[in-house]
């Protein structure tokens, strides 16, 4: 374990006792040359970096008037304090939302507002709480603006719906546009257009992988169920995140997906193209990046003559998905209008179970007792289904129809006040294991407390990242990693295939 405290659990998350710079030089590693040129962005920090970041903000604040409105609307009434999960477990104040826009602000206020400009010729900007770009400043950016998961928690409860994300991409994106972007999200957005996803898994491997996935369902159901790889004039594209190829629980929801979309009786492909559903282009706020991510799965989807295509379980995915991918990369007109463009999985699963088209025996998981986790992307930034709301009823109906007993984590936890698992928004990776930990508190706590009060054992989710990020931090909190599971690893569970050997029938073959 790493040389910093895993945040004391309480019973209630509480505001904790403010500790000023604890967390002031936690930042990631800096991109290397080769991960910075294969995004379009300058090798290393430019000469005159002061001046062309400036340029840059001025430049963000023109094209995505949203960020101008969040940057003059803040009343600093202060709503938005103790809102952030990393603000409860770092202590750090300058992890509280309004501080971190704040960091942005300032130099805003100072180069892009009248009064900022005015009050600079005076020597007066400090009244407006206006400031110079600085290597101090560019140093607060780089280790607060990668101590944000872009979760949106903080803008449900800022009364002019301030979004701190919008905040934060726009600051990752000056970085890297001045010669400082983030080694980890810009070395996966490079192996993604080099590979198709981001883990860097080549064709071949992948093949390999879902052969030996059709055999393992094959030795357990006693049906082959196929999972093919760029079969052509199939109905569904499946785009899911390549964490799905190889990854416990993960792996698990891939076979699910397999499941249904078979006892559906639907004809489906991966896309080696188009192998992952991730688009880091978000988390470093760049949308030309964002933009040649997303035109993989069109280009895919065109190749293979697909008539829809469904996303697998990607919580920032479903978000790029939902909210942008018409957008970015449509029209998406040569696909069947029909169906939602895109469609989630839980979408597709959902409405065969309410036609009852899928037969289930839900004992299957009683060796459990689930919780969900609903994830940021997917509960804040878009939605499921036909009714408000649907993204968190969605994946709640199907656990409760794959599964006898399930409980909430607590009302202010879950929902649109659904808390981070700590590892979002790019922060995924080992330099900043300190930020995941500590971002995970009020989780943790929530979930410590349907473990100990009602004896919960498992928590599903229906995001990668979540995924990833609970199985390494669940045993700072003394709790077990396989506690993390797919909700379509639960279907998988209690799916009953048709010609599927059951329990009943093995015991009455043995009685006989
Ligand atoms: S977006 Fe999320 S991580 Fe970022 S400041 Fe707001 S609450 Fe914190
Ligand atoms: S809640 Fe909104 S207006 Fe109030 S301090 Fe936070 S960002 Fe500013």
């Amino acid at each position: 374990m790493a040389d910093f405290e895993t945040p004391e659990l309480f019973k209630n998350i509480h505001i904790p006792k403010l500790q000023p710079g604890v967390m002031e030089s936690v930042g990631p590693f800096i991109a290397k040359p080769d991960h910075q040129e294969s995004l379009g962005f300058p090798h290393e920090l430019v000469d005159n970096w002061e001046e062309k970041a400036v340029d840059a903000m001025g430049d963000a604040v023109k094209k995505y008037r949203g960020l101008a409105v969040f940057l003059d609307s803040c009343v600093k009434c202060g709503a938005c304090t103790d809102k952030c999960h990393y603000y409860l477990g770092s202590t750090d104040p300058k992890n509280m939302p309004v501080a971190r826009q704040d960091l942005f602000r300032s130099v805003y206020r100072k180069y892009h507002t009248p009064a900022g400009k005015f009050l600079s010729k005076l020597g007066l900007e400090g009244l407006i709480g206006a400031k110079s770009m600085t290597k101090e400043v560019l140093d607060d950016w780089w280790n607060y603006y990668h101590q944000c998961s872009e979760c949106r928690r903080c803008s449900v409860y800022c009364p002019y719906g301030i979004d701190t994300a919008e905040i934060t991409m726009a600051a990752r994106d000056v970085m890297a546009q001045v010669g400082q972007g983030m080694k980890y999200s810009n070395e996966i957005i490079g192996k993604v257009y080099k590979i198709g996803n981001n883990l860097g898994l080549p064709e071949p491997a992948l093949a390999d992988t879902l052969e030996g996935l059709e055999e393992d369902i094959e030795d357990e159901t006693g049906v082959k169920v196929e999972l093919p790889l760029d079969r052509k004039g199939v109905d569904i594209l499946l785009v899911t995140p390549s964490a799905d190829f190889f990854a416990e629980p993960h792996v698990d929801g891939l076979m699910g997906y397999a499941k249904v979309f078979h006892e559906a009786g639907v004809s489906w492909t991966l896309s080696s193209k188009a192998s992952e559903a991730a688009n880091f282009g978000l988390f470093i706020g760049n949308y030309e990046n964002m933009r040649k991510i997303s035109l993989r799965i069109r280009e895919a989807a065109i190749d293979l003559g697909v008539k829809r295509i469904v996303f697998g379980e990607c919580g920032h995915a479903w978000r790029v998905a939902y909210s942008f991918l018409n957008t970015l990369a449509g029209p998406f007109d040569f696909l069947d209008q029909n169906y939602p463009i895109p469609q989630h999985i839980c979408e597709f699963t959902y409405d065969l179970i309410q036609k009852d088209k899928l037969k289930f025996d839900p004992s299957e998981n009683d060796w459990m007792t689930l919780t969900f986790h609903d994830s940021c992307n997917v509960a804040r930034a878009s939605r499921m289904g036909d009714e408000p709301g649907g993204q968190f009823k969605i994946p709640r109906e199907i656990i409760k129809t794959v599964c006898n007993n399930y409980v909430d984590m607590a009302p202010e936890t879950i929902g649109e006040g659904t808390y981070c698992c700590g590892g979002g928004g790019g922060l995924l990776t080992d330099d900043l294991i300190a930020v995941r930990v500590k971002g995970a508190m009020p989780r943790m706590t929530a979930l410590t407390n349907v473990v100990k009060d009602e004896g919960v054992t498992h928590m599903a989710a229906i995001c990668a990242i979540c995924k990833s990020q609970f199985s390494k931090v669940l045993p700072y909190y003394d709790l077990g990693m396989d506690m993390i599971v797919s909700v379509h690893q639960l279907v998988s569970n209690a799916l009953i295939l048709t010609g599927q050997e059951t329990d009943e029938d093995e015991a009455e073959a043995a009685a006989e």
